[in-house]
Order: structure tokens, then C-alpha cells, then sequence
């Protein structure tokens, strides 16, 4: 099938796409970062803009930068940018271990950091690493700039913070405190698919104890999920096989009636996210030290 009729723009800075933006109505605009998702959409016409603001080609939102101990990471910087990237296999060792997981090279070829968080299915491996990672996303409109935290910018199924006018141009992903240990596993039916369940985990280890856990579940609601309830049963505890048994059973337990389609039923999301949980749990303590 063929998009509906539309309007296109290539703006050549990000300021003038904020500015087009801001003088379409809402609705009648969208933006287009690497295409992966948005074109399927209209190609299928489910989404009908009247304008397309593609801002792939902007280089003032292509970068990956040292910020304090963290990295900032403009948001048209594509996947194969980020899995080819030294500082992110070195510094931000979890990032890295999702964008191998995304799509296949070709998609991670076009397919932007942005265009993920923007995009917040709730399968996807980049929101559940925002949570994880406890990242800012910093958004710029016509009122100015703004840094939304991770757990605040997912709302629900493919839906974000973001304003019909703003453009998120920034992704700012902290360094894991020294000595934590983390992990990313997921199920997907096929190799490149998205995920049918998947789990982010950090952790570290204070006296032999577990401290400062952090559990995100994705591909099992409306969003990615971090489940306090599972975390504070790790914190505090030596961790064992049974603690991470318990966390993973408490977390099938608390997860909210998970999707249920032609790939997984709602039960066996349940369970792939206790057994991800219970074993992502185990490797972020094995690399913990
Ligand atoms: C076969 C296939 C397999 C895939 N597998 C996976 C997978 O396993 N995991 C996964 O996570 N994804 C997967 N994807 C999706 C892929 O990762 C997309 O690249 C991603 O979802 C969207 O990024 P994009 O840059 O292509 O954005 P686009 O498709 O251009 O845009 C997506 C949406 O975000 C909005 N948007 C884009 N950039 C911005 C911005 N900077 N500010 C505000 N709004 C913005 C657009 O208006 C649009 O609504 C797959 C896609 C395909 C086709």
C-alpha cells in the first residue's frame, strides 16, 4: 500500500523543525528520525499526517558524547552507531548488550535512539534500558528546552510526555555506580524479532548484601516496567539462587494482566518474565563485585 498524500520537510537545523512543528496543528505533523516504524504506519495508513519533518539528516542530533560520568547521546544517532561504538561497549555495557538484541543490521542501520523512545513500544529493548539506567530525555519545544527522567517520559502503549510540538533531541544515560553488576536477556520467537519478554537488571554488592536493585521488565504491559515490589525483597539479602527465585515469582505475581496475542499468551508472558527476571538477577550478581 501507498501513504496517504502528505506534505515533506527537511529542515536544516533543530530549530526550524521545532518551529514547523509548532505551526502545524496538532496531529497534522510528524517527525521522521530513521523510518522504521513510521513508514510501515503510513505505508498502512494508520498514521495520515499532513507534514513530514524528517530530521535523519540533522548532524547537530548525531553524537555520542562523555558527560560527567555518564554518556549524552543525540537522538538521531542510529543503533549501528551505538552497537559500533567504543565508549558504549566500554561505559555503558548494558546499552550495548540491548542494541545487538534490536531488529536486524539493516534496521539498526536506519532506526535511531529517538526515534525508539519516541516510538515507546512496549516490547522495545531502549525504554526498559532509559529505566533501567535511570535516564533523562531532554526535549526541546517551543517553550524551550526540558529534561523528562525515564520513568516519567513512557506513559503508555506507544505513548510518551512528548508535546504535539516537541522534538526529544537528547538522551542522557548515567554511568552504573563502580562494582554494579547488570544484565539484558529477552525472548523473541525468531532472531531480529522484537522481543516477546524481556529483563533489565543492576545490582551491586555491598558486605555480601544486595543493594540498590533495580528490576525492568518489557514486552509484559503497556510499557516498560520497573517492579519495586520484587527489588526490595533482593535488597538487603545475600544473594542465592532461592532469593532470586522469590524475586522473580513476586514479580509474576505484581505484573499487571500482561499482553495476550498470536505470539505468547498472557500466562506465558508471566513466566518469561520470572524466569528472565530470576536468572537476569543471577548474572547481575555474578558481575557484580
Ligand atoms: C522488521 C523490524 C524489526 C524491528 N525489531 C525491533 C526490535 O527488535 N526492537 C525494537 O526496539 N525495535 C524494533 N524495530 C523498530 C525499530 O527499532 C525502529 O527504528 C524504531 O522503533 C523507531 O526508530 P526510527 O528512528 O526508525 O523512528 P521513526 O520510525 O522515524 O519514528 C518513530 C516514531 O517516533 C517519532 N519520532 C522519531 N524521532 C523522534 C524525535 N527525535 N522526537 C520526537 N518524536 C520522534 C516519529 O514521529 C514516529 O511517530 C523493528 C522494525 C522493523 C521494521
Amino acid at each position: 500500500m501507498k501513504p496517504a498524500r502528505f506534505d515533506y520537510a527537511a529542515p536544516g537545523s533543530l530549530a526550524e523543525a521545532v518551529t514547523l512543528l509548532a505551526q502545524s496543528g496538532e496531529d497534522e505533523a510528524k517527525i521522521l528520525a530513521g523510518g522504521q516504524s513510521l513508514m510501515p504506519l503510513l505505508n498502512m495508513r494508520l498514521a495520515r499526517p499532513q507534514l513530514l519533518v524528517d530530521v535523519s539528516g540533522l548532524a547537530e542530533l548525531d553524537y555520542i558524547r562523555e558527560q560527567g560520568a555518564g554518556l549524552a547521546i543525540g537522538a538521531m544517532t542510529t543503533k549501528r552507531a551505538l552497537e559500533q561504538s567504543e565508549l558504549v561497549k566500554r561505559r555503558q555495557p548494558l546499552l550495548h548488550a540491548a542494541t545487538v538484541l534490536i531488529g536486524h543490521p539493516q534496521i539498526r542501520n536506519r532506526g535511531t535512539i529517538g526515534g525508539s523512545m519516541a516510538q515507546a513500544d512496549p516490547a522495545a529493548e531502549y525504554p526498559a534500558v532509559a529505566l533501567a539506567m535511570d535516564a533523562e530525555l531532554v526535549v526541546q519545544g517551543p517553550d524551550g528546552e526540558r529534561c523528562i527522567k525515564a520513568e516519567d517520559f513512557f506513559v503508555t502503549y506507544l505513548t510518551t510526555a512528548l508535546e504535539p510540538a516537541e522534538i526529544l533531541s537528547e538522551v542522557r544515560v548515567p554511568e552504573l555506580p563502580a562494582g554494579t553488576g547488570w544484565s539484558f536477556r529477552e525472548v523473541a520467537r525468531r532472531h531480529g524479532d522484537f522481543a516477546v519478554a524481556g529483563a533489565a537488571v543492576t545490582l551491586r554488592l555491598e558486605a555480601g548484601r544486595c543493594a540498590d536493585t533495580r528490576i525492568v521488565v518489557f514486552g509484559v504491559g503497556d510499557r516498560a516496567l520497573r517492579v519495586d515490589e520484587a527489588e526490595q525483597l533482593v535488597d538487603g539479602e545475600a544473594p542465592t539462587s532461592g532469593l532470586f527465585e522469590r524475586a522473580g515469582t513476586k514479580l509474576s505475581e505484581v505484573i499487571e494482566e500482561p499482553l495476550s496475542d498470536l505470539h505468547a499468551s498472557a500466562d506465558y508472558r508471566r513466566d518469561l518474565a520470572r524466569v528472565l527476571t530470576q536468572r537476569g538477577l543471577a548474572e547481575a550478581a555474578s558481575r557484580a563485585s
